[in-house]
């Protein structure tokens, strides 16, 4: 057993610590006031290969593995956790291609994601759901050597910047309509993006309803076998929740160290509040439960890395390190007083952002669900 990160990984990790300073932090209250997407921001993470990391050369990626993909996010969480998120929303289509698709559509579709030319969205939730997936309405008409998609998919993150969607849609063709998994051009006839949602925190990821008015995607833009879409959208979303896991991790971290900062400089009776024993709870609670988001969130990243389905062990990460980020904002928040409460203060746009990691990718309850159902499963 080691514990420890080798050289190429703390080399990794460095750089992106130097990149979230550099050019990460200082956006960050901007990104968040504007509520818009980072353009700018995306196209320099593009540029030194943040959008591809787990995946080999041959496919556009830097052959980091899943370790250097969560070492990425997390870095560059401790600064903003849109910049973190982009990467991990974007990978959700390039893990469904990397798995599922041809070799055709990895040369045309991964290629230019991974290497940061193209961004993309993942758009399975509904308006009427989010969470059971048998309930989606949006559907999928053969005709002729082409499917017409036809439905509205909610809160599709990255929309404003996405040139291609993993779009799910039950498909008629399918004896039971199981559903299937599109590949989807969104500048193809009748995608169009509506109303964007304006977020409590993690602003600039810019979630969007995706109106499909009959739109016409080839057959070979079929992602995987038809009426698999459902097994693809989880283990694409299982690395989602690694991501997810990482943006805790690196959010929770951010607002312990503001907290350090905050509690040795700020005086209290003559003496740095940093003295005082309640502070002192709080510093060691936020500190223990960050490292232990840490170790799960890096496991369950070095078993993908192994080539192990991470279903359960990316389930409890996130469930983990999700409640983890909710708690310790909340704890930094009290280190930091009233002035924690401050719009310009970076603690309160963390506490607003921490809660999203509970929410996305599957809300606290499912991953329950998940985690519970393979430990029955497991014991037969
Ligand atoms: C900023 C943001 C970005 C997003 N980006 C995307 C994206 O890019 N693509 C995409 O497809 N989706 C995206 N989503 C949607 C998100 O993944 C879903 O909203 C989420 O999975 C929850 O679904 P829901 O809101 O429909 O909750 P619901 O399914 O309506 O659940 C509501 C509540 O009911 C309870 N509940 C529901 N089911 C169960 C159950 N089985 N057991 C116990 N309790 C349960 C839980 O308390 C849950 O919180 C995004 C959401 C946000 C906020």
């Amino acid at each position: 057993m080691d514990f420890n990160l080798g050289e190429q990984e703390k080399m990794v990790q460095n750089m992106a610590r130097d990149f979230a300073e550099r050019s990460v932090r200082p956006v960050a209250m901007e990104i968040d006031r504007k509520c818009e997407f980072p353009f700018e921001l995306a196209r320099e993470m593009g540029s030194v290969g943040y959008f591809g990391l787990p995946y080999p050369p041959e496919y556009g990626g830097g052959g980091a593995g899943y370790i250097g993909y969560v070492l990425v996010i997390e870095q560059l969480c401790h600064a903003s956790m849109v910049a973190g998120a982009v990467i991990g929303i974007n990978s959700l289509a390039e893990e469904a291609i990397f798995r599922y698709g041809s070799e055709e559509q990895k040369q045309r579709f991964l290629i230019p994601l991974a290497k940061g030319e193209q961004i993309s969205s993942f758009a399975f939730t509904e308006a009427a759901t989010g969470s059971d997936p048998k309930a989606i309405e949006t559907r999928a008409r053969p005709d002729g050597d082409d499917y017409i998609i036809t439905g509205q998919k909610q809160f599709v993150a990255l929309s404003p910047a996405s040139q291609v969607a993993v779009v799910f849609a039950k498909d008629e063709k399918d004896e039971t309509e199981r559903v299937s998994a599109f590949i989807v051009e969104t500048s193809s006839p009748g995608y169009q993006m509506r109303h964007p949602c304006e977020t409590m925190g993690v602003r600039g990821l810019c979630p969007t309803v995706i109106y499909l008015d009959d739109v016409r995607v080839p057959r070979e833009n079929l992602l995987g076998e038809p009426g698999r879409g459902y097994g693809i959208m989880l283990e694409a979303v299982s690395v989602g929740k690694l991501a997810v896991a990482a943006e805790a991790v690196g959010v929770g971290q951010g607002a312990l160290e503001l907290s350090l900062n905050y509690a040795q400089e700020r005086k209290a009776y003559g003496d740095p509040i940093a003295e005082l024993l309640s502070i002192k709870w709080l510093l060691a609670e936020m500190a223990s439960r960050v490292e232990a988001s840490r170790w799960l969130t890096y496991k369950t990243a070095f078993l993908r890395d192994q080539g192990a389905s991470i279903m359960k062990e990316s389930a409890m990460a996130k469930l983990f390190a999700s409640q983890a980020a909710v708690d310790v904002t909340r704890m930094a928040m009290q280190v930091h007083g009233a002035y924690g409460y401050m719009k310009d203060m970076e603690i309160e746009r963390l506490y607003r952002d921490a809660k999203l990691t509970e929410l996305y990718e599957g809300v606290s309850e499912i991953q329950r669900v998940i985690i519970a159902d393979h430990l029955l499963k497991e014991r037969g």
